[in-house]
């Protein structure tokens, strides 16, 4: 029999998810801090909680996907946060980008209540969120990954347990370094092709099926060109990720020359006001170094 499945954070991917669980058939319950924004989720079928510890009093498997580690610290474990409603033995699932030391921490503090935790930070965009075909990348206990499945294929196509309790995080800053890397070379590629003279969308078409495709190439690239600048990943969020990233390496000592220059551009645009635009406006940052803005 399915359990009853909490969702806490209904933002741009949190909405994808919990539309894919209800859709999935699970019976579901959701909190967001700004209630309103759970309108056409409790219009489709979800109950709308007062409080995550309300939440987790009526469920048995909560996901959480908010924005940084102080937020899921706020609502796993704040003052009315799921450990306050929670039984013993539910499992927390934290699909939110946050650092592997904080996952391993958060986990546990809700171990010493009896109840189990996985970290599970996914990849994929807002397209991926809606879609249901997320990569997910999960750590934790294996029986409790066995337990999450079939609520975690709903939501995504790629799910990979990938070690211990923080490893999900760990191999999701992994995927933030490609992430940012990549955005940068098509951000490049693209300052190039237009300083030349090419026509974009045909230079597009030309590269992006070749050794050089990728999926920021094929996403981002066109809402570059259409100057979309409309977010599925914030600016905001992704330098939050490639805090996260570098305070990581320096833990364990990996050099990571690009990526701390990607940092520092993304700063740049956040200290003029874009932080709410997405992440591939990182092409803004060449565009000024070009003296094209
Ligand atoms: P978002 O659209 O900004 O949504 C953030 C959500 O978190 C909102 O529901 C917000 O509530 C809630 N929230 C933030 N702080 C909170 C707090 N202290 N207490 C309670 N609720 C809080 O962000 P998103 O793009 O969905 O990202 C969510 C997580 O997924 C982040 O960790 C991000 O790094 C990760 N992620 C995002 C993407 C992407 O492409 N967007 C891809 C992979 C992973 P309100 O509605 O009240 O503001």
């Amino acid at each position: 029999m399915s359990e009853r499945v909490g969702f806490i954070g209904l933002g741009i991917m949190g909405r994808g998810m919990a539309v894919n669980l209800l859709k999935a058939g699970f019976a579901l319950t959701v909190w967001n801090r700004t209630a309103a924004r759970a309108d056409d989720l409790v219009a489709a079928g979800a109950r709308l909680a007062a409080s995550p510890a309300e939440l987790a009093a009526e469920c048995t498997l909560i996901c959480s996907c908010v924005s940084d580690t102080p937020d899921v610290r706020e609502v796993l474990l704040g003052d009315h946060g799921v450990i306050h409603g929670a039984h013993a033995g539910s499992l927390i699932i934290d699909l939110s980008t946050i650092s592997p030391h904080g996952a391993r921490a958060i986990g546990t503090e809700l171990a010493a209540r009896d109840l189990h935790f996985l970290d599970a930070p996914v990849s994929g965009g807002s397209e991926g969120a809606a879609r249901g075909t997320l990569s997910i990348m999960v750590g934790g206990e294996p029986e409790q990954f066995t337990r999450a499945l079939p609520y975690l294929q709903a939501m995504g196509k790629t799910i990979t347990h990938v070690g211990r309790s923080g490893d999900g995080q760990t191999v999701k800053l992994v995927n933030q370094i490609l992430v940012v890397g990549t955005m940068l070379a098509v951000s490049e590629a693209l300052t190039f092709a237009k300083a030349s003279g090419v026509d974009l969308e045909k230079t597009l078409a030309a590269v992006s099926g070749g050794a050089a495709g990728s999926w920021m190439l094929a996403n981002r690239g066109p809402q570059c060109i259409a100057r979309d600048w409309r977010p599925g990943f914030t600016i905001d969020l992704q330098q939050k990720d490639l805090r996260l990233v570098l305070q990581a390496a320096d833990q364990v000592g990996a050099p990571l020359l690009a990526t701390s220059q990607i940092y520092q551009l993304y700063r740049v645009l956040q200290q003029a006001g874009l932080g709410h635009e997405g992440n591939h406006a990182l092409i803004k940052a060449l565009e000024r170094l070009s003296g094209d803005a």
